[in-house]
């Protein structure tokens, strides 16, 4: 080949190649705590994530205080058909505690009273320092994933000091993104991945929202909250609001006005003119109610900015984006707050959670906590075939059998072709995150491997770049992983 025909060939492949991604080119990823790799070992866990299901991408539990990404099967589901058959519930060695799963340099966190945060489950054990040689080896890419769950004072030193502010004035377990001393944490954890590991990229997760939404019990989890156990009202908050133009002791007024109407309407106390029109009352007589929503809103996005920039100063080529909390399914007041066009100016990839199998049991709960509060006045079927119209969903099952059927696959088409639109002109890449057994109520629906093939097929029909298998390995059995694998062999990614 003389060197004409050479740069022709060479452009035509190029044309190629940006015209039609390569097979390869899919990211298919799974979620994985460090017990995995400790209870396993590395290269066999390695060696199942290639052979089941052609994974590529690591996303590796690096922090939390959680135990929905790290830690073994939480205790009351089945332990699935690999790795150590004991939960680590309990007390002594082996007990699931949570924290840093990696070694940290203290020059990081020079500008924040939150310096002891390693996890001591594994004593001096690293997964990264495991797991990334052996990762690197096979051609598969490393990603640390951590997320916004802390524990309290007895396991954060001076955490205290970084936490939200509840409407009733006692602090919350939950951290403020506004307080200097968790905003320069933050920080500095993206920069210590990105400066002392040989990583490809990272993924944080928050699954929070603001006052206004929590007070009203906009969300799928347990049942109605305390709503003066709201946040966040802290001394940073009220001074950004502030600045922001809101006045404060009428957003404070409004707050309490919301509080005292939800907690009577969890009594079943209707208010005269109903709930949904008293609510409104309240929303127009306090705009401040939306303002300070939004205040956190803002809060979550300029952190996701910060995060951003601060691993592009670093280093340009690790990739940063973010997990979207599944609320984003059910409620119409957080998939407001997720506008894609606006996240994707400092996302490199969005991992949207399309949760099929757990998300009939999840919108289930949504739609009896919201019949408790806004709209109590409407019955249970009516509010979930209004969701399934503003929501656009068409297949899904009625409020009688849907926790024990779950969502379809369908449903997480539809949310993938949303979000892909939605993302259309940018370069975020889209990753549907896919549920391979979440734990679920014994009542409910279960993963199997036929669904779950379906929910991938469906993420990559709807026009996904990837596909993220969640929640962690160690709740995950294996004849699921193999069904998300068939998946992706049948449509030539692997
Ligand atoms: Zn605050």
């Amino acid at each position: 080949m003389n060197r004409r025909n050479f740069v022709q060939a060479t452009a035509a492949g190029a044309l190629a190649a940006a015209a039609a991604p390569a097979a390869g080119s899919k990211m298919i990823g799974i979620q994985v705590g460090a017990v995995s790799f400790v209870d396993e070992g590395v290269e066999k866990v390695l060696d199942v994530f290639q052979q089941e299901a052609a994974v590529n991408t690591l996303f590796v539990a690096t922090f939390t205080y959680g135990r929905g990404i790290a830690g073994r099967q939480v205790p009351g589901q089945p332990l699935p058909d690999h790795g150590k058959q004991q939960y680590d519930n309990g007390s002594g060695p082996g007990t699931f505690q949570g924290g840093a799963y990696t070694k940290y340099q203290p020059e990081y966190f020079k500008d924040t009273v939150l310096t002891q945060f390693r996890a001591p489950d594994f004593g001096d054990f690293d997964v990264l320092e495991a797991v990334i040689p052996s990762a690197r080896k096979r051609g598969m890419k490393t990603i640390c994933w951590f997320e916004d769950v802390w524990g309290g004072p007895d396991r954060v030193p001076n955490v205290a000091q970084a936490q939200e502010r509840r409407f009733d004035g006692r602090n919350a377990g939950t951290l403020c993104f506004n307080n200097p001393n968790y905003r320069n944490w933050l920080l500095g954890m993206v920069e210590n991945y990105a400066r002392s590991y040989e990583i490809d990229g990272i993924m944080w997760g928050s699954e929070r929202q603001g006052a206004f939404a929590n007070a009203i019990s906009a969300a799928h989890g347990g049942t109605p909250q305390n709503p003066t156990g709201v946040t966040c009202f802290c001394e940073h908050c009220e001074r950004k609001a502030r600045d922001r133009g809101i006045n404060v002791e009428r957003a404070r007024a409004g707050f309490t006005a919301l509080c005292d109407f939800t907690a009577a309407a969890i009594r079943g106390k209707r208010p005269v003119d109903g709930y949904y029109v008293q609510m409104w009352r309240l929303m127009l007589r306090y705009p401040e109610l939306l303002a300070w929503e939004m205040l956190w809103t803002d809060s979550l996005r300029e952190t996701y900015a910060a995060m951003h920039q601060k691993v592009k100063a670093v280093k340009p080529s690790i990739g940063i984006g973010w997990h979207i909390w599944h609320n984003n399914s059910f409620s119409p007041i957080y998939r407001a707050e997720q506008d894609l066009s606006e996240l994707s100016q400092y996302s490199d990839f969005l991992k949207m959670v399309m949760y099929h199998n757990c998300g009939g049991e999840r919108m289930v709960g949504y739609i009896g906590r919201m019949t408790k509060t806004m709209f109590g006045d409407v019955p249970a079927q009516e509010l979930l075939d209004f969701h399934y119209r503003v929501l656009d969903y068409k297949q899904e099952k009625p409020l009688a059998t849907l926790a024990r059927s779950g969502f379809s696959s369908d449903y997480v088409f539809r949310e993938a072709k949303r979000a892909r639109e939605a993302l259309n002109g940018t370069t975020t890449q889209l990753w549907p995150g896919i549920d391979i057994d979440i734990p679920t109520a014994p009542t409910s629906s279960k993963s199997t491997p036929q669904g779950t093939k379906d929910a991938v097929l469906a993420a990559f029909r709807a026009g996904s770049d990837g596909v993220l298998l969640s929640r962690k390995y160690s709740e995950i059995r294996l004849p699921n992983l193999r069904g998300a694998g068939d998946a992706i062999r049948e449509l030539g990614f692997a």
